[in-house]
């Protein structure tokens, strides 16, 4: 489906953006694994995507808190087809209380680093005639939660910018959209489930209950594969007209 297409996802050595990278390469694609380390772990991850698959994919260092890194990955990789821009990181704590560097460094990886990877991969896909540019969002790039401005603020960031690219791209074969899972179960949330418990003074089950899962109607987590899924549907012919929006996959969230 997906054969001779070179798709990148910004970071996808663990969690959504993994499961994002096996899901296309499983559809045909070619695939960069990106994060900011450089570790043999990190390599073999995408050995193993490899032989899963049978199609190439490479491990590329870049660290999206840098915008040079973010052109750079576009470059190394040789331009893309397909640009997912997944990397991102939570921090938790009150306005008055959130650190001034944790908000810059959100700020950069959630939301400036889309801005950078999709300048610099535009042109190669505006030559082609064809691209996809999908940004993993979240459910609070369209709700808000207390104790989280710099992610909102940045997911909500990064619903404009898929907007404003689709307007640019519009009639060059070219889509972008965002993505807006509710909570799936990887490593930003199991970090975010001590704070939380602090926050509201909960055991980690309550937490997973009454915090994380009240706002998830299907008392379920999103998974992987789910987001995986939803962004080789966006890369299908079928989703060729779909550009400029979100898609919710939230067990409801958003429609409550
Ligand atoms: P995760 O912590 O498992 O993955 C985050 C990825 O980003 C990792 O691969 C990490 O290496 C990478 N990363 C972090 N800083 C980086 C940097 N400076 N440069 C390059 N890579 C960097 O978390 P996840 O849940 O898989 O999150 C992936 C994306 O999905 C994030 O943008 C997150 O906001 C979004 N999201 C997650 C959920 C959820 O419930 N898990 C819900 C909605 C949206």
């Amino acid at each position: 489906q997906l054969a001779g297409k070179r798709a990148i996802v910004t970071g996808s050595n663990s969690g959504i953006g993994l499961g994002v990278a096996r899901e296309l390469a499983r559809a045909g694609a070619d695939v960069v694994i990106n994060s900011f380390t450089d570790t043999s772990d990190d390599h073999r991850i995408a050995a193993d995507i490899a032989s899963e698959t049978g199609v190439t994919v490479t491990y590329i260092q870049a660290d999206m808190s840098k915008a040079d890194d973010c052109r750079a990955l576009i470059e190394k990789a040789g331009g893309c087809d397909i640009l997912v821009n997944n990397a991102g990181i939570q921090h938790v704590a009150r306005i008055e209380e959130f650190p001034a560097d944790k908000w810059d460094a959100i700020i950069a990886i959630n939301l400036s680093s889309s801005f950078h990877t999709t300048a610099a991969a535009l042109p190669g896909m505006y030559a082609k005639g064809w691209g996809r540019v999908i940004n993993i969002a979240s459910a609070h790039g369209l709700t808000a939660s207390p104790y989280k401005s710099a992610y909102i603020a940045a997911k909500h960031g990064v619903v404009g910018l898929s907007k404003t690219t689709a307007l640019e791209a519009a009639g060059k074969g070219v889509t972008c959209n965002a993505i807006c899972p509710g909570y799936v179960l990887t490593p930003i949330v199991e970090k975010q489930i001590p704070d939380q418990m602090k926050t509201h003074n909960m055991d980690r089950e309550t937490v997973i209950r009454e915090v994380m899962l009240s706002r998830q109607p299907s008392g379920e987590f999103a998974t992987v594969e789910q987001i995986g899924g939803t962004t080789v549907f966006l890369c299908s012919d079928a989703a060729a007209q779909i550009t400029g929006t979100t898609i919710s996959v939230d067990g409801g969230w958003t429609a409550l």
